[in-house]
Parts: C-alpha cells; structure tokens; sequence
C-alpha cells in the first residue's frame, strides 16, 4: 500500500494528539484509501467484524479486514462520493436485513431491498435480522426425518433429500442445474397449496449469485408461470452488481430462511451458484489486500462456505421443529470436480447429485449420473413404499451401465444378460422427465414399480413414455384409493404390488392393442 506523506503525517499528528496513555475508545475515523469497491480506515478502534460503517453522503460499507492500525471495508454502492481524509462512523449495527413472510413473492438484493418494481417491502425494525448468525448447535438439532419431494423421479427415487440436509447440485455449464431447482420449487406446491400462510408449505428462497440478469428474470418467470412465486423469494445479485454484495447475497437469503425456520415454518434455499460466490469473495479480498492461497482464494473461502452450509438444519421438537434444506450449485470446469472450491464443497455438504454433459447431450435430462450421486443422510426420510421400490432401481441400472456395452451384439447374449438390457432401457427411458413437471411421489412409485418388476419389458422403447403418462392417467382415474396412500406413510406389501400388477397388466393389454 503506498502512503502519500501527507496522509502519514496527519495519521501521526492523530495519533500523538490522541496519546493520552490510556486506551481511548473511538468510533470515528477517517478513510486513508478508497479504490475499487474498498475502503481503507484509520481511527476505528472499537469496529466490530462485519459492522455497517456509515461513510455519510447515504453510503455504507462493510468492515471485513480489522487490522492493527486500519480497517479494511467493503463499499455497498458506488465510491465515487467518498473522499480520502472523509469521516467515517462505526454504527454499533453488524449489517441486517428484513426477514418475514412478507417477502415471499418478491425479488430482492443483497441489501433486501425490492428490486422487482412491486413498491419497497413493508417490515418492521423487529423484521430485521443480521446476515451472519450462530448456526444452531448440536442439541437445538434433531436428524434428518421428513421428505423434501423434488418431484424429480431420478432424485426422490434414488438420491433423496431430507427436509434439513445440505445437497450439492454439482455440474459443468448448461447441463441443467437450474432446471433441477426450478422444478423442485415447483413441486412445493403439493405442501401447502401455494398460500405462504399455510404452516405446512414449504417456503423457497433462490439466490442468484453472479448470474446474468436476464437469467434471473427468466427463473422468476418461470416460477410465476408456475404458480410457485406466492411462496417464493428470489435474492438477486447479478453479475452487474458489486463484488461485494454478490458474495454477501448468499448470507442474507439464508438470514431469511433462517427466520421462518426458527418460527417451526419448512424452508429449502438454493446458492446458485456458490462457485460465482467464491470468485466475487476472491475479488474483493484480493483488494482488501488478504494474502491469496490455493487458487488466488483467499484461506477463508472455506470458513465462507461451510458457515454458510451449516445454517441449514431440521431443528428438535423443542425448537419448533421447522427445517431448512440448503441446495448449493457448484459449476464445474470440464467436469473437474478435483478442483478446490468443489472439494471444498463437496466436503460440507451430505451428499452431490452430479449432472453430466454426456448425459445430457445424449438426451437422458435430468442428466443425474446416479451411479456416483449420493445422498447421505436423506434415506432415513424417504416414504416406504418409495423406500421398497428404489432399492432395486439403484441395483437395476448399475447391472445395466455394465452390460449396457454388449447391447449392440443383440441375439448373440444369453437370455438373462438380453432381459436385464431390456428392462434397464425401460427404465432410463422412465427416469428421463421434462421440465417444469414435477411428479407426485405416489405417481413416481406407481410408475417406477412397473418399470422396475418388468411390466414395461413388452413395450417398444419409444412407447415408454406414452405408456407412463396413460397409465398414471389411467390410475388416477380408476384407482385413486390405490394411489392416495402411498404419498404418505402406507407401507409396501406383497398385496400391494399385486393389486398394482393387476392393474397394470390391464392396461398393458388396452395400451398394446
Ligand atoms: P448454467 O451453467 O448456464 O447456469 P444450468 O446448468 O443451470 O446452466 P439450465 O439453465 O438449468 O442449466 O438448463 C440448460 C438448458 O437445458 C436450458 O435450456 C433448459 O431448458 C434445458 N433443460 C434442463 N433440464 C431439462 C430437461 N429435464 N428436459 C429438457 N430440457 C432441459
Ligand atoms: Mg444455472
């Protein structure tokens, strides 16, 4: 950092001036240094981390850096108002924003600001909360017990998610990382009707990190389109906006989730995406002057990260029980997921659903690699008869994948390896699904047990989804009492899946005729 030598000298006149032998508190201090976004102060002795300084003309900053003799801040709006030798004024406040039901529906920047043209959001100062928290300790927790339906049928069956668990959607550009998020926002409309009002609908915060502006418009349209805006609440900071509330959006959408969660109210909170986060945090670092590390990024990025993840949690019945599920998207460069921000983040999260570009070239979308997809933790909070079902599903297309090599010698193989090809072609067609379509759960078991006991082996290929959408229609019709119980806690029984068989085999025959 240069010094110009009139700065040093009237630093050091201040602090000879200020030398009275004991320690003096200040809360005023003068800038030395503004540039790019940052700040630097001099005279801040009590300045809190993360505290809102007030660097008058309306504009404020963030403390980040607190050094011996200077505090490094982020600006939040533009710098070219602020001088050197200007005053600057700690605030006692660490930066807040509002939190409340009445944000659902909006679109908001870092600050919780609307920036959807709808009017400015009515809160109350009691509706403030700070962006950075204590994420709930051990005993305030309890595991992982409800669903979190995607409506996704390669997720729910195989990858599921637990209402409270941290689920990273992990893949390179444009193979559909949004689009899994978009549909699971859809999907919670089955909880609650859609009305935020209703305890049991699931709230969804999306936040844009770093993404083009037209990308986030097109989300919320989708979203309106949907229905699914009512209870939705997008935090956007584009890759237009400063550095520094790119990187801070992501704590205050959680900040907002966290205040429905603690109030006993289900939340899922989507990054996308967390890697755009970290280069902006890389950004603003490296003009605060923080030594850089692996990757240029600074040595806390993980600390940024993994305090982030943690604030998801299903708390214990004492605390409410609310939940709130954290969906981080990390891109990845060629499918390099050796790289540091995705190790990092794979590190902190319960489980990854990995999206592929071959897969999604070669037509399978969701482009789900389900052979090294996992989720950790969300089993325990899979319904059982979707429990029952997916078992054999994994099991299934793995044999698949590994004789799916030999499938172009057709009648040369002997007639078990020649079923399991057919049946494992059945169901990659059936996991296969289109956007903005979630399906129910009760529906996913109907379909994939026919899929998965081989009632779907006599269907030509590129009949199988015209037989998936009529039988559901069919038993939706016919026998919604078949269908009803299995959304919820209705175990899976031999006479069950004969009932099912039954019903299927019926079908089939109309279907083929
Ligand atoms: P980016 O890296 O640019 O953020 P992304 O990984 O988030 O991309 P999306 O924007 O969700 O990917 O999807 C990329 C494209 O693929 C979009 O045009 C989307 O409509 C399409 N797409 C995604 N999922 C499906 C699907 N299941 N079926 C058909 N098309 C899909
Ligand atoms: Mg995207």
């Amino acid at each position: 950092m240069d010094l110009k030598p009139s700065e040093v000298a009237t630093v050091l006149k201040e602090e000879i001036e200020g030398f009275q032998g004991k320690m003096q508190k200040s809360s005023v201090g003068t800038v030395l240094t503004v540039g790019d976004g940052t700040a630097r102060v001099h005279g801040l002795d009590d300045c809190m981390m993360s505290e809102l300084l007030d660097f008058g003309n309306g504009v404020f900053g963030v403390a980040l850096n607190l050094e011996e003799d200077n505090v490094g801040a982020v600006l939040l709006g533009s710098d070219t108002k602020i001088q050197e030798g200007g005053t600057v004024r700690t605030t006692g406040r660490v930066i807040s924003v509002p939190t409340g039901l009445q944000m659902c529906g909006r679109v908001v920047d870092a600050l919780g600001r609307a920036v959807d043209g709808k009017g400015a959001i009515q809160s109350s100062e009691s509706d403030l909360r700070p962006i950075e928290g204590r994420s709930p300790s051990v005993p305030e927790r309890q595991p992982v017990r409800q669903p979190l339906q995607t409506g996704i049928k390669a997720i729910d069956s195989m990858i599921p998610i637990g209402r409270g668990q941290r689920e990273l959607i992990i893949g390179d550009r444009q193979t559909g990382k949004t689009a899994l998020i978009i549909d699971t926002f859809i999907n919670q409309k089955l909880t609650g009707g859609g009305d935020p009002k209703n305890k049991d609908q699931v709230i969804c915060i999306y936040v844009a990190v770093g993404q083009k502006q037209s990308t986030v418009k097109a989300v919320v349209e989708k979203l309106e389109a949907a229905g699914a805006m009512p209870y939705c609440i997008v935090v956007s900071a584009p890759a237009s906006t400063d550095a520094a509330m790119q990187f801070l959006s992501c704590a205050c959408g959680a900040s907002m989730g966290e205040r429905l969660r603690d109030e006993g109210r289900h939340v899922v909170i989507a990054y996308d995406d967390l890697y755009k986060q970290a280069l902006a945090y890389r950004q603003t670092m490296l003009l605060l002057r923080r030594p850089p590390g692996r990757e240029a990024f600074p040595g806390d990025v993980f600390n940024l990260h993994s305090k982030l993840l943690e604030r998801a949690a299903k708390m214990s019945d004492a605390k409410g029980g609310g939940s709130m599920t954290a969906l981080p998207v990390v891109e990845t460069q060629e499918g390099d997921v050796s790289a540091y921000i995705p190790t990092n983040v794979i590190s902190i999260t319960d489980g990854q659903i990995f999206l592929e570009s071959s897969l999604f070239n070669a037509g399978q979308r969701p482009a789900v690699n389900a052979g090294i997809s996992v989720s950790r933790v969300g089993g325990s909070a899979q319904t059982p008869a979707m429990k029952k079902i997916a078992g054999g599903l994994r099991i299934q297309l793995a044999q698949f994948r590994e004789l799916a090599a030999f499938a172009q010698f057709g009648s040369d193989l002997d007639k078990g390896t020649q079923q399991a090809i057919t049946r494992g072609q059945r169901m990659v067609e059936l996991l296969k699904q289109a956007q903005y379509q979630p399906v129910p759960v009760e529906e996913q078991v109907a379909i994939l047990y026919a899929g998965s006991s081989g009632a779907l082996d006599t269907v030509p290929l590129n009949r199988v989804a015209a037989f998936e959408k009529g039988y559901i229609a069919h038993l939706r019709a016919n026998h919604p009492a078949m269908l009803e119980p299995l959304r919820t806690a209705q175990k899976w029984t031999d006479d069950l899946a004969k009932k099912f068989d039954d019903v299927c085999t019926a079908f089939r025959k109309e279907f083929l005729a």
